[in-house]
């Protein structure tokens, strides 16, 4: 079985896929690592944002 290398599906600004490794090619989510970190990131913040409007 050849050994496939399943890239980010994350697109850059401009439109250009990221060209990172996939951290689990057969997850349905696509992405490399430093792109989840990025939307660990982004869930914390919005969790954050979340707690702060609900508490209002
Ligand atoms: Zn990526």
């Amino acid at each position: 079985m050849p050994e496939r290398i399943v890239t980010c599906r994350v697109l850059s600004g401009r439109g250009n896929q990221c060209t990172g490794e996939a951290v689990d090619p057969d997850a349905d989510l696509k992405i490399c690592a430093r792109h989840l970190g990025e939307a660990q990131r982004l869930i914390h913040a919005a969790f954050q944002r979340a707690q702060r409007t609900g508490q209002a």
